[in-house]
């Protein structure tokens, strides 16, 4: 008398090892997590990293006259121009771009002698 070979039970024990069990869901649901945490992780930390660059960007004033970028100053910390308004000069007599500027020199002549 020959034995059959268990098909049923073999195929029943590939399924349990196959089938999400609570091996297979812990497995799966470790393997997801850590996917998730993977793949969102760096795109929470670029998304934050961003919003606090605008952030900080939007409080960094560059000076209208030299550049210097320097943020909730009044008075710019490399040449003392005021950063009142911010974005560009309020009035060219004050702020005048030192790259530009020309100092004429008047010779006047004294008359006292
Ligand atoms: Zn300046």
């Amino acid at each position: 008398m020959e034995r059959k070979i268990p098909w049923v039970w073999i195929v029943l024990g590939c399924l349990l090892l196959l089938a999400p069990g609570t091996f297979g869901r812990l497995f799966l649901d470790l393997a997801e997590g850590l996917t998730l945490t993977v793949l969102v992780l760096p795109l929470l930390l670029g998304i934050g990293g961003f919003v606090g660059w605008q952030l900080l960007q939007r409080r960094l004033k560059p000076c209208p006259a030299c550049g210097f970028v320097s943020s909730g100053l009044e008075t710019c910390p490399a040449c003392g121009a005021s950063l009142a308004n911010g974005s560009g000069p309020s009035s060219p007599a004050e702020f005048i771009d030192a790259s530009t500027a020309t100092i004429d020199v008047e010779v006047v002549d004294d008359e006292r002698n």
